[in-house]
């Protein structure tokens, strides 16, 4: 589900990116509007789903598919609206008792959403055409009189905004290794964006669009904000569409420009998500540790202080070593300068060399030392914080 801080941030002209006014909207809280956006290279919308080899379902199909839409499959809900589990015959793609056959996402359009037809055709026009492992499957859509659905691959264990974030007995913290696999997937994933195969820029790079199948492969959703990369010679597309606040990058908002290192900068910030096991934006932390990059920069700028920002979690479960260059690298990714930051190849590269590297940096007992030092400060912060309360944001 999306997340409540997570607002969106939307404000594209609809002369700018071409798109009809129709398409503007806003979101339930009027905090902000958005409208859709389109590919570059504008194309109508009979030759986007001719183009996509996706099957066409029809609404009944679904319907079957899904149990009549029962709320007991819902999986998940999005701006975009309600996630549906349903069935399909893995020969014939009709829908299938449940149980049977290959199971099926059904993502279902609601009309009063703030996200729109155009977003729908985006999702059909970049996942019709590109194939990556890390990037989620489409299966098919449904155009159907008022009816819009997108049908994906069924991802077992949801979205890594779920793993990180809620607790419970049904999401067990993931595990050191596991983050970092989920991590280089979904950097591999952004990185195949970035080739010169697709040349996309993905603009919404979020851990609640990151899905998780059931060996922990990290597959790219949600390309409604998606954008053709620039092109003839041109260093960035001009746009005012911002993707997630928290998520993107300073100077993007700042000027609209959009290139490759927009989405670096918005890994980066999952990345410390990741590590850290705190939400960029959180109103219910205490105040000073709500916007996480700048709580994690005190504790960033020292090598040795980097153990702090640490998901408590999962501590002892990786060498002092391997935290360092993993925050270095989001470190690197969330720089004010965008050139300095890498490229998304060069992110998978020290992600790769992370995972096969023998680090076991310090020893197991000097990393419990600063874990227990850790809590000694956060418990004596919270007391502090208890102590003297501020006005909330
Ligand atoms: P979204 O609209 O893409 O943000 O999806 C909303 C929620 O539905 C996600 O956070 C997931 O929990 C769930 N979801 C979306 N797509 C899938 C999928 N392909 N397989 C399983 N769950 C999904």
């Amino acid at each position: 589900m999306r997340c409540c801080f997570s607002v969106r941030i939307k404000a594209e002209s609809p002369l700018q990116s071409g798109l009809d006014s129709k398409y503007v909207s806003k979101d339930e809280d009027n905090t902000s509007c958005k409208i859709s956006s389109v590919p570059l290279t504008p194309r109508s919308e009979g030759e986007i789903l001719e183009a996509s080899n996706l099957k066409s379902f029809s609404f009944n199909e679904l319907n079957i598919a899904t149990r009549c839409f029962r709320p007991d499959s819902v999986l998940g809900e999005g701006g975009f609206g309600c996630v549906f589990k349903g069935w399909i015959d893995e020969q014939t793609l009709k829908a299938a008792k449940p149980g049977t056959g290959i199971v099926i996402a059904v993502k279902r359009l609601n009309q009063e959403g703030f996200q729109g037809h155009k977003e729908w055709l985006a999702e059909i026009n970049y996942l019709g055409q590109l194939y990556h492992p890390n990037l989620v499957n489409l299966v098919g859509y449904c155009l159907e009189d008022e009816h819009r659905l997108l049908v994906y691959e069924f991802m077992p264990r949801g979205s890594l905004e779920n793993h990180l974030f809620r607790r419970g007995s049904h999401f067990q913290p993931l595990s050191w290794n596991l983050r970092m696999k989920i991590a280089l997937g979904a950097a591999k994933g952004l990185a195949y964006l970035h080739s010169p195969k697709a040349k996309v820029i993905y603009r919404d790079f979020k851990s609640s669009n990151i899905l998780i199948d059931s060996n922990y492969n990290a597959k790219l959703s949600d390309f409604g904000l998606a954008r053709d990369g620039p092109r003839d010679g041109h260093s960035h597309v001009s746009t005012r569409v911002m993707g997630t606040y928290g998520y993107a990058a300073p100077e993007y908002v700042v000027t609209g420009h959009l290139t490759t290192k927009s989405d670096v900068y918005s890994f980066g910030v999952v990345l410390l998500e990741i590590l850290s096991g705190r939400r960029v934006l959180d109103k219910n932390r205490p105040p000073g540790e709500q916007d996480l990059i700048e709580w994690a920069k005190r504790f960033l700028v020292r090598k040795h202080r980097i153990v702090y920002v640490m998901d408590s979690r999962i501590e002892g479960q990786y060498s002092l070593g391997a935290a360092l260059k993993a925050a270095t690298l989001a470190i690197n990714c969330i720089c004010i300068e965008p050139r300095f930051r890498p490229n998304m190849d060069e992110v998978v590269k020290q992600l790769e060399q992370l995972q096969n590297s023998k680090d076991t940096g310090s020893t197991k007992s000097e990393v419990l030392h600063r874990h227990r030092k850790k809590r000694t400060e956060e418990a004596f912060n919270n007391r502090k914080a208890a102590s003297c309360p501020q006005p909330s944001a």
